[in-house]
């Protein structure tokens, strides 16, 4: 819509009012001033009439027109009149201006008529014969009581119109001044009360843009706007203090939300995310700014989620369900999905709080791997020593030999349990023991406690022993809890003697790296296939199942070896080509205090 301006307000009403009365006063007043001159020109013109009758009279009764008619040219003349004298039969006898002969009857002319009644007439027309306006008046000329005749005075109204002119005009002037100045006033109204009007619709503009802080400066010689502008301050003042106290609790909110270990998601009804904590963010894998005011099938492309969100949002109460996400491996995570519902207890969206139990779920399974490989691992040993004994007990062989090889037989599977026994427990110690911080250690020499790994290893050997060779120079030291480090090599050493089948050279080695100590252990032997490798360090994995145990392997030996190299705050690693050999190699760190007081 097309608003007009303040000054057109103000203006309009003032010139319609000022065009009104200035109408309305010329009217009245060019009204009064002709009716003003015709009065005063009718009577001077009756007067003048009334002057000439007793000069008329004796012309009159002589019937001497001739004289009539010169009299009428020279007292016409002398006072700027016409003078006309008429006979009671309407001819015209005397007239100043024309020959009486050539005019017509005047006898029907109302001024005239008037007079020949005998009444003064008087009457204002347009002139056929002299072409404008004039006015006229007719007195009866009477003699002995009758009348002989009737005298007629008549002026032109040309001058008095002229006047009137003259006065229209100045009143139209003084109207165009009026107007003039009743615009220069309307500006400065207008202007008084529209300036401070911008004004604050500025302000009211850097309001509604966010500037709270400003203020509207106040007009001070105006009561009503000072009051609106001071209105408006308060609002803006209100304003500013509720959006700040808004702004605080939406912050405490989200410092709430993006400190929470578990992962949040809020959606609304039409399932557009409208909150979202950093946690689930890294854990959904997606960009902050990206999730918020994008449906929930945008932001998480996991169908199970999806359900969920969509189960409470469908009127359900809460919910509680694990997923599994595929996103760098997959992650199961437990989702609680409840109602998001508003103070009249409308249901506003759904919240889901999502915990990562990927580590839970893997070490559950881990527990019951081992539990099912243990129990595996004890019941062919048990199985064997209970079917030996029950034959002896419900059967016994009459060949005392047969007894003692069963019985032999016997020893060794009760020793094979004990072998996974004690490593069993070597393992849970080692576990228990956790991190490096409670390992007891001691500045060691290395090369004597590689050697005795290297004699212990040997002495147990039942099969020929290629050459173990010993490479370590001889003032190497590292802090280590020297049974330990010992317990892992002779496990390694067992383990090149016991596989690497056709080897030639075992050698045992250890040098210093700037801030590391590494020990190896390297055959020539037959090496392992690549498959094998990643998994090699795991618990009761082995290669070839049956030669292992035929050597009394329990295989738990590699895994040992990394626990211990782990409890010491270092790694096992093993690398092998198939037909060249093996090398275990255990990195220790060098001063394992400083390196610890470096990571905290
Ligand atoms: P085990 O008690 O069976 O020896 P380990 O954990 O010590 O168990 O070893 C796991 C498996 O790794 C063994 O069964 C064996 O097949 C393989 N292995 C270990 N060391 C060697 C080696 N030096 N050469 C070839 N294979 C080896």
């Amino acid at each position: 819509m097309h608003r007009k301006s303040l000054l057109w307000h103000i203006f309009l009403p003032f010139l319609a009012v000022i065009v009104l009365s200035l109408v309305l006063i010329t009217g009245y007043t060019s009204r009064s001033l002709r009716d003003f001159f015709y009065q005063q020109s009718s009577s001077d013109l009756t007067t003048r009439a009334h002057l000439m009758t007793d000069e008329m009279v004796p012309l009159l009764l002589r019937d001497d027109e001739a004289a009539i008619q010169r009299t009428c040219e020279v007292r016409g003349k002398a006072s700027d009149t016409r003078v006309t004298v008429v006979a009671p039969d309407g001819r015209v006898i005397g007239d100043t201006r024309e020959d009486p002969a050539g005019m017509d009857n005047h006898g029907d002319r109302p001024e005239v008529r008037e007079a020949l009644a005998g009444r003064v007439g008087s009457s204002e027309r347009y002139s056929a014969t002299l072409g404008h306006r004039r006015i006229y008046v007719a007195v009866p000329v009477r003699h002995d009581g009758s009348i002989i005749a009737a005298l007629r005075t008549s002026h032109s109204l040309t001058s008095i119109e002229r006047a009137l002119a003259v006065v229209q005009q100045r009143i139209a002037l003084g109207g165009l001044l009026l107007a003039f100045g009743a615009a220069v006033i309307s500006f400065v109204l207008a202007r008084r009360i529209s300036v401070p009007l911008r004004q604050m619709k500025e302000g009211a503009e850097r309001f509604a843009a966010g500037q709270l802080g400003t203020r509207l400066s106040m007009a001070p010689d105006s009561e009503e706007i000072g009051a609106l502008a001071e209105t408006f301050n308060g609002m803006a003042e209100q304003l500013q203090d509720r959006i700040r106290t808004i702004e605080n609790q939406r912050n405490e909110q989200e410092a709430v939300l993006a400190s929470m270990v578990e992962s949040v998601l809020a959606i609304d009804r039409d399932e557009v995310v409208i909150g979202i904590n950093r946690a689930a963010t890294e854990l959904l894998g997606i960009e902050p700014a990206m999730a918020e005011g994008r449906t929930l099938q945008e932001v998480v492309r996991n169908p199970d989620l999806i359900a969920l969100g969509k189960g409470v949002l469908g009127g359900g109460g809460p919910v509680e369900g694990e997923i599994v996400l595929r996103r760098d491996g997959e992650r199961h995570l437990q989702v609680h999905a409840t109602g998001l519902q508003g103070l009249e207890g409308q249901r506003l969206g759904a919240l889901l709080v999502l915990n990562d139990v990927t580590r839970i779920r893997r070490l559950e399974s881990l527990r019951r791997d081992f539990v099912a490989n243990v129990s595996h691992e004890l019941r062919t040993p048990i199985t064997s020593i209970k079917g030996f004994v029950e034959t002896l007990q419900n059967d016994p062989p009459a060949d005392p030999d047969v007894a003692r090889r069963f019985l032999t037989i016997v020893n060794r599977q009760a020793d094979r349990l004990q072998a996974i026994i004690d490593d069993l427990l070597s393992l849970s110690r080692l576990e228990q023991e956790g991190g490096s911080a409670e390992l007891a250690r001691e500045a060691t020499p290395v090369r004597p406690l590689l050697q005795d790994a290297v004699d212990i290893s040997t002495a147990r050997a039942t099969d020929d022993v290629p050459t173990v060779r010993l490479e370590c120079v001889d003032d190497l030291e590292v802090m280590v809890n020297a049974p330990l480090l010992e317990q892992a090599l002779v496990n390694l050493l067992d383990n090149a003697l016991k596989y690497s089948g056709t080897a030639t050279e075992i050698v045992v080695a250890a040098h210093a790296e700037p801030d590391l100590i590494v020990v190896s252990v390297r055959d020539d032997g037959r090496g392992i296939a690549p498959t094998h490798l990643p998994r090699i360090f795991e618990r009761f994995y082995r290669v070839d199942k049956a030669r292992s145990r035929n050597m009394g392997g329990t295989g738990l030996g590699l895994a040992i070896v990394k626990h211990i190299a782990q409890a010491h705050g270092g790694e096992a690693s093993v690398s092998s080509t198939l037909g060249e050999g093996t090398t275990f190699t255990i990195t220790l760190p060098r001063r394992p205090d400083v390196d610890r007081a470096m990571d905290a």
